[in-house]
């Protein structure tokens, strides 16, 4: 069960885990880390969480082009966020906020 923090922590937890996974990603797509169980940070930010997501790099990639998306494992959705695409290993949610 992940617990949640303040919203601010949250947000912050979730810039760093993107970064990681997107410099995970091109460490991968350069051949500096290989193996085809690439396991990504679960995104919902929370200080509790541990999960990593089974992810390939191109599955990644294309998670990228949700705008606002964060990629999340099954339950970790937070209350109020907005839940773009449902999987059985992970789920793409956003917050309703634009970023306009
Ligand atoms: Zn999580």
């Amino acid at each position: 069960m992940v617990h949640w923090s303040g919203s601010h922590d949250v947000d912050t937890n979730r810039e760093f885990l993107r970064t990681v996974n997107t410099r995970l990603l091109a460490a991968r797509m350069r051949g500096w880390v290989r193996g085809n169980d690439a396991r990504f940070f679960c995104e919902c930010g929370s200080h509790s969480c541990t999960g990593r997501i089974p992810l390939s790099e191109r599955e990644f990639e294309r998670l990228l082009r949700f705008r606002n998306g964060r990629v999340v494992a099954p339950g970790h959705a937070r209350p109020r966020e907005r839940v773009l695409l449902v999987t059985e290993r992970y789920v793409v949610v956003a917050t309703w906020e634009s970023a306009d």
